[in-house]
């Protein structure tokens, strides 16, 4: 969207004014893309903005300050991990939309260097920005991009993603640059799982990718089938590579995952060609693409041109546009998922887009929804979120016919009629009526579903049935069913009934992380369920369990330790459990025990300050909780151990006047070394 408005028609004094509106909004979208991974708005809507930032930036150069969004490469250093220096910085890149403003790119270079320009013509990963250090062929640190100038050290994490060497044939020293990304596969996986366990779905995948790396726990990195595709050797020079083509050749023989859907181009038409054929190829791709880049192939001229604050001079992206398609909004469906959660469904006239036909979209939320004013009715623009999720983009206002009223949002929930609210801090609309048809119909469903109880013939249309027939209230009515009541249902025959009974039956000797799971209690995933029943043994066991010994646990957490304590606390919740007990369901663990063996640093609380030597601070950190310690960010009188390296400051102090022992990190090196 362009400006309201011709830039010569604007006074300095209102560009100033739209100028800070404007960055206000940029650094609020930017710090939930970057910092949560979850962006409020498509990325279309925030180009937008940016764009808008920089013509009127353009227009009113003394309005240009440091802190602009536009002077910085956005990004952050989240908590809870060690922060790496980048030796060369780590910049943004810049963007066009059109071929016009591709062509003044290249009008742009040609003058620049003044003779035929050479552009190595690469796709434009839909990830995050990546850098790996090798010593003497090994992997030393591998960080994500951060501010640019200082990024997160996540070499715990990459270690996990199989496509990255550990160690290289040649015992160099060397810096590579690419990007991480989910693969489309996983992607749909994760969200997929995340919807059923009633988590927030990741937005796209390059959110997805940056979400899984930037995890303080490895083993959930691990689990998330990250991938990279590595383009940039710093200081190529160095080992005698003067073009991009020919490093990317290299990168492939060092070991390193390269996209192979380069080439090497001279002309404008030859880059049309390349563009047009991935923008119509994008969706038969594994991985996400948003884009092509361009950049000079020739290393020296690459250094000869060199970058602004924020982006090289040398390479541009040309981002594709979104996938939409228009189609007009007859019904807005609300849906109350397990937990409550109330969301809004677009209901249109079918109609194809990128490949598939799409008659339902999503509209996140109630705020999204109010930021729309969508209304029914109107035509609307829906496009593929990072290619997957149909979403409603916006209204297009010009066909809005004029008897479109306002939408109410409910205020009452569309299952049960209970009021709904908004908790402090969620976007989301919930129903908190824990007796909720919907929501017990969604738990049951839950209850059944193959990571849980896995009830085969148990979907939700036959849940639907058993519930609004009154043959089950909950999960224990399930083991009381009847081939006589199975056979009121739809469709049941004998040998369906026979089927169902005997699945039911098979479940009750499932092992009890099933069922924890299954039982579904806020916060309480699968991971969760089996880390803790392969801690307790039991149900029993986990119910009567110290919730200090809970939180404990590695990854669980106090979140998850509230959940569990509030859950149990319940009556019903008891009276439940005691009538699953009855009807023979196994409430014990089957799966291997897996208790860290007694060590030095087992259930201790363990914090870590100063410059290690020997570890990254994430790989100390992991070592502590794979024995069974908890690391935390601060010293208080319950802290067990502080471990101290160089340097060390107010944490030190703070210990010292607490009296909580100090290790050095030889120390804590010496006690690691002892466990087998
Ligand atoms: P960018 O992602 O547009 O481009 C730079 C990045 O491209 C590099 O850091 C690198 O990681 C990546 N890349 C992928 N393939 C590459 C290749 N072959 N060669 C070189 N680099 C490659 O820029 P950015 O600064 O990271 O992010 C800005 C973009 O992020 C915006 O244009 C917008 O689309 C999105 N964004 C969206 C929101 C939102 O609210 N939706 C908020 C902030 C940013």
């Amino acid at each position: 969207m362009p400006l309201p408005k011709a830039i010569t028609a604007y006074t300095l004094a209102e560009a100033t004014s739209v100028v800070a509106q404007l960055r206000q909004q940029v650094r609020q979208y930017a710090q939930a893309y970057y910092t949560k991974d979850a962006p409020l708005v498509e990325d279309a809507v925030y180009d937008d903005l940016y764009q808008q930032l920089q013509q009127l930036e353009a227009a009113f150069p003394t309005l240009i300050t440091s802190d602009s969004p536009t002077q910085q490469v956005g990004g952050t250093v989240l908590a809870g991990f060690s922060k790496v220096t980048h030796q060369e910085p780590m910049l943004s890149m810049g963007d066009v939309f059109s071929f016009g403003e591709l062509a003044q790119f290249d009008e742009r270079m040609t003058k620049a260097i003044t003779r035929p320009t050479e552009y190595n013509v690469e796709l434009k990963i839909d990830g995050l920005a990546i850098s790996l250090r090798y010593q003497a062929g090994k992997l030393v640190l591998g960080s994500t991009r951060g501010d640019g100038a200082v990024g997160e050290d996540v070499t715990a994490n990459l270690r996990t993603i199989k496509s990255i060497p550990q160690e290289l044939a040649e015992p160099i020293d060397l810096e590579v640059r690419g990007e991480c990304y989910m693969p489309k596969r996983s992607f749909e996986a994760l969200n997929a799982e995340r919807d059923r366990n009633g988590e927030a779905v990741f937005a796209n995948p390059r959110n997805a990718a940056a979400g899984s790396l930037r995890q303080l726990d490895t083993a959930t990195t691990a689990k998330r089938q990250l991938d990279t595709f590595i383009y940039t050797i710093v200081d190529a020079q160095r080992y005698g590579i003067s073009t991009q083509a020919d490093a990317l050749k290299q990168l492939r023989q060092w070991g390193f995952h390269v996209n192979p859907e380069a080439i090497v181009a001279r002309e404008l038409t030859q880059i049309h060609a390349f563009i047009e054929k991935y923008q119509s190829q994008r969706d038969e791709l594994p991985y996400g693409i948003d884009g092509v880049v361009l950049k000079i192939n020739q290393l020296a001229l690459q250094a000869e041109l060199g970058n602004t604050v924020k982006v090289p001079r040398w390479e541009i992206a040309y981002k594709f546009p979104p996938e939409e398609a228009q189609t007009i909004l007859q019904a807005i469906e609300w849906t109350v998922g397990r937990t409550g959660v109330v969301t809004p469904t677009a209901v249109m006239d079918p109609v194809t887009l990128a490949g598939t036909t799409v008659a339902r979209a999503t509209l996140h939320n109630v705020d999204m929804l109010r930021e729309k004013d969508v209304r029914i009715g109107d035509t609307v623009l829906i496009h593929k979120a990072g290619d997957i999720i149909p979403e409603v983009s916006q209204v297009v206002l010009s066909k809005r016919p004029a008897t479109a009223e306002p939408y109410l949002v409910p205020t009452t929930c569309p299952s049960c009629g209970s009021k709904l609210i908004h908790l402090a801090d969620e976007v989301a609309l919930r129903c908190v009526n824990p007796m909720c048809p919907a929501q017990v119909k969604e738990g049951l469903t839950h209850f059944a579903s193959r990571n849980a109880m896995d009830i085969s013939g148990l979907g939700p249309k036959v849940i639907a049935q058993l519930y609004d027939r009154h043959l089950i209230k909950d999960v224990a009515d399930l083991y009381r069913l009847t081939a006589t009541e199975l056979a009121q249902l739809d469709k049941f025959k004998e040998k369906s009934i026979n089927n169902l009974l005997a699945a039911i039956q098979r479940s009750k000797q499932n092992s009890a992380d099933k069922l924890l799971f299954g039982l579904g209690i806020r916060n309480v995933g699968a991971k969760a369920a089996t880390l803790l029943l392969a801690h307790f043994g039991s149900i029993p066991a986990l119910m009567q369990a110290d919730p200090a010994e809970v939180v404990a646990i590695k990854t669980i957490g106090q979140t998850i330790g509230d959940s569990l304590t509030a859950y149990f606390a319940n009556d019903q919740v008891q009276e439940l459990i005691r009538e699953l007990t009855a009807a023979g369901v196994n409430l014990n663990y089957l799966g291997r025990l897996t208790e860290a063996q007694d060590n030095f640093f087992k259930n201790k609380k363990v914090v870590l300050t100063g410059k290690l030597v020997h570890y990254t601070r994430s790989e100390l950190t992991q070592k502590l909780s794979d024995l069974g310690a908890q690391v935390v960010g601060s010293v208080s009188a319950k802290t067990d151990y502080l471990i101290a390296g160089a340097d060390a400051g107010s944490k030190l102090t703070k210990a010292q006047q607490l009296q909580v022992p100090v290790l050095t990190e030889d120390a804590a090196q010496q006690y690691l070394n002892e466990v087998k």
